[in-house]
């Protein structure tokens, strides 16, 4: 500050190479009070610096700079306390989700804190008020860090490597370099970097606008927020970069504007985050569900396979069971039905042989046995004895009395004869009509004749009691014995018993005559 007349009044050396001790008052603007005088003086400001320069000059009486610096500082530390807290909310989210992206986000928010706090001269103020130089330093690196952790928040958010991103090579390339900008920072001429890092931010946010242009169509309104955040982040980054390069002035208006930007874009994002882990984990929870339903149908799938097989099984085990239940009832109801019929045969049997009325063996059953005995007879070499009995003049106990009671008397006759035949250890039979023969094996010839003649005596003595019947009956008794020989027909015997029958009838009938055939043919022929 120079007086008209040319002399020094004031000299002042501030800016952020000089320690912050050396301001005439310690704030993080380069504040010169001026001289309290009623004269005219002049001010001479030299400027140096060895990279780009801001000198936005301003005048103030000390009452309104108090006052403006005041509703800064309240915007300034508002804007940064919201930020600190995006910032906390988001880490802490981070710890309990685990999703790298909201490190991503965090990295972002902390950069750009530390970015506002560098540019707006807090760090020198309060941080790194001897080293001055640092101020350039923090802004290049946190410009940097900005650039990578947005770049990788993005690529994370839009999904920009699964969805297959054109350019996602280009992206992911910038990002690796923005950490290469980041370690040489320090290295290179500082308004090399400062260019560096404009350019880098400008691409980024271009593919930034053409990624979310490319997937704006999915419809997903995460990414709708995500546009308008990424859209307020641009204008926030332009306006940086014109006012830094001068192409719009720095007030408080503008910076006002860029920290406001900066806080409702970081706010965005925040939400943008919080509806995509809400939209996955709708998907997730959906694709469970879904995976859980087709599971759920797989199992009800197994399950009726497993119940219709039981049922089948079942079904055949009762199919089988129901089969030997058959088979024993039918192995049974045979067995019981063969019974029935073995004895209803045994029954016919008897039936077959017995004549009804006398309830003797009767003719056919006769000409069974004759064949039979005459064989016993031959094997053992004993006599068979065959009598032929026939009632005499049975035709007019009919005529007189009526066939009822000679049928009465036909039973008699039988009853007397089956006794006989059981005494003489043989079988009587009724040959037929009022004829009846009885069979006796090994009975010979003596014994023959002897059994004829108790039968033809018993017959008159039996015959009795007889309702309007006769008084006695007699019958008349042809006999023959003879020991079989081999050759010997049973016809040949009833033969020679019929004619010994047959002679008795001559003779006068009640009487016994013996054959006297032994066997032989030629006796026969005689
Ligand atoms: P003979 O002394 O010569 O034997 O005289 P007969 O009358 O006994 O002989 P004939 O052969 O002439 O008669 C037999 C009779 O026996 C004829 C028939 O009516 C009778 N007769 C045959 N079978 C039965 C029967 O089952 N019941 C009755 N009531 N009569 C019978
Ligand atoms: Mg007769
Ligand atoms: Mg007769």
């Amino acid at each position: 500050v120079v007086t008209a007349d040319g002399q020094l009044i004031q000299h002042d050396a501030v800016g952020m190479q000089r320690p912050i001790s050396n301001r005439p008052i310690q704030h993080r603007y380069n504040i010169i009070p001026l001289p309290d005088s009623h004269n005219f003086y002049q001010i001479f400001i030299r400027v140096e610096s060895f990279h780009s320069v801001q000198l936005p000059l301003a005048f103030w009486t000390q009452a309104d700079f108090v006052a403006h610096d005041e509703f800064n500082n309240l915007a300034v530390g508002m804007l940064a306390g919201a930020l600190c807290i995006m910032l906390l909310y988001n880490f802490f989210l981070y710890t309990t989700i685990r999703e790298p992206i909201y490190l991503a986000y965090v990295g972002a928010v902390a950069s750009f804190l530390v970015l506002q706090f560098g540019l707006k001269g807090f760090g020198y103020r309060y941080l790194w008020h001897d080293y001055g130089s640092w101020s350039s330093v923090v802004v290049f690196l946190s410009g940097f860090s900005a650039i990578f952790f947005a770049t990788t928040f993005a690529a994370m958010f839009l999904q920009l490597k699964e969805r297959g991103y054109r350019y996602y090579s280009i992206v992911s390339f910038f990002r690796w370099f923005s950490l290469v900008g980041l370690v040489a920072t320090p290295w290179l001429p500082p308004q090399w970097v400062l260019l560096l890092l404009a350019a880098l931010a400008m691409l980024i946010i271009s593919l930034g606008f053409n990624a979310v242009f490319t997937y704006i169509r999915t419809g997903d309104r995460p990414i709708y927020i995500f546009t308008v955040a990424w859209t307020v982040f641009l204008i926030g980054v332009l306006l940086i970069l014109f006012n830094k390069f001068g192409v719009i002035p720095v007030n408080i208006w503008t910076e006002q504007t860029i920290s406001f930007g900066t806080v409702f874009e970081m706010v965005l994002f925040s939400m943008a985050l919080g509806d995509r882990i809400n939209s996955e984990k709708e998907h997730t929870l959906q694709a469970k569900q879904k995976l859980l339903g087709a599971l759920n149908k797989e199992r009800e799938a197994k399950q009726r396979i497993l119940r219709s097989e039981e049922m089948e099984r079942n079904a055949k085990e009762i199919t089988l069971k129901i089969q030997t239940e058959n088979n024993e009832k039918l192995e049974k109801e045979v067995a019981i039905r063969t019974q029935k019929l073995n004895s209803a045969k045994e029954q016919l049997q008897t039936l077959v042989r017995i004549d009804p009325l006398t309830q003797l063996l009767n003719r056919h059953y006769f000409n069974e046995q004759i064949p039979e005995e005459f064989r016993r007879c031959a094997r053992e070499r004993t006599h068979l004895t065959l009598m032929m009995v026939d009632i005499d003049h049975f035709k007019s106990i009919n005529d007189k009395y009526g066939h009822l009671v000679g049928d009465q008397c036909l039973t008699k006759v039988a009853a007397v004869l089956d006794e006989m035949g059981e005494q003489g250890v043989g079988s009587a039979y009724r040959y037929g009509g009022e004829e009846f023969s009885l069979l006796f094996p090994g009975m010979s010839l003596f014994h023959a004749n002897k059994m004829a003649e108790s039968i033809r005596v018993q017959m008159a003595e039996h015959i009795t009691g007889i309702a309007n019947g006769p008084n006695a009956i007699t019958v008349s008794i042809g006999v023959v014995s003879v020991v079989p020989a081999v050759g010997l027909r049973p016809e040949v015997l009833i033969g020679h018993a019929d004619a010994a029958l047959y002679e008795a009838k001559r003779l006068g009938r009640n009487r016994v005559v013996v054959s006297e055939f032994d066997g032989s043919e030629q006796r026969a022929a005689h």
